[in-house]
């Protein structure tokens, strides 16, 4: 039988890092579903649409891979567009066959905030990434940056924790799918392990 691999946390917190390293070793396919709803942000600022607009729930529903692949979807102005959208039922509901399809045949590794929780609440194993925000806002950080010496960096870095705060916040108090660990996943802090460790310590709660 193929795993079925659930992956949950807040943004910025390494999951995607991690979830590609598991499929990548454990050779399962890998969908991290932060697209999807980046991907319907994105519709919706360009379609000049509202978040409660019928038209964006058919375009939901209707989201291809060309959809969710394309490479302006994590920008600042998509980030927030993304958390607005993924807090509307009809939207989650219009993504929900789509990823529940994805796991049926040869297993998967699936990232996001609901996964566990509400997408594969039958998942074989079930992760839950936590770290500081300052952690978290440094990593991101990091990645964007072309001057890692700038010397507003700690400003910039602040700025960026200040983002990642106003969509935590935004993920884990909304109504529907908010963000928390299932009863049954396993907790991996990553605040003091580089990405190999913390794949190290997924493979070990894994059991392979
Ligand atoms: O993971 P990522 O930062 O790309 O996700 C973008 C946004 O999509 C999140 O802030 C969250 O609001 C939403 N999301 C969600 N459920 C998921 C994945 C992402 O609500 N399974």
């Amino acid at each position: 039988k193929q795993l079925i691999i659930a992956i949950d946390g807040p943004s910025g917190v390494g999951k995607g890092t991690l979830a590609k390293a598991l499929s990548k070793k454990l050779h399962l396919p890998y969908l991290d579903t932060g697209l999807l709803y980046r991907a319907v942000g994105r519709k919706m600022l360009d379609m000049g649409l509202s978040p409660d607009d019928e038209e964006l729930v058919r375009q939901a529903q209707n989201l291809t891979e060309a959809d969710w692949n394309r490479n302006d979807l994590r920008v600042s102005e998509v980030d927030k567009a993304a958390s607005l959208v993924a807090a509307r039922p009809k939207i989650r509901a219009a993504l929900l066959d789509m990823q529940r399809h994805f796991a049926t045949t040869q297993g998967v590794v699936m990232d996001g905030r609901d996964i566990g929780t509400v997408i594969l609440p039958n998942a074989d194993v079930k992760l839950f990434i936590t770290a500081s925000t300052y952690v978290r806002a440094k990593r991101r950080w990091l990645q964007y940056t072309n001057d890692v010496d700038a010397i507003d960096k700690d400003e910039q870095i602040k700025q960026v924790e200040k983002e990642l705060e106003a969509r935590d916040l935004a993920d884990s108090s909304r109504a529907v799918a908010p963000l928390r660990p299932a009863e049954d996943a396993k907790i991996i802090n990553t605040d003091h392990l580089s990405a190999d460790a913390v794949l190290q310590e997924a493979l070990r709660l894994i059991g392979v």
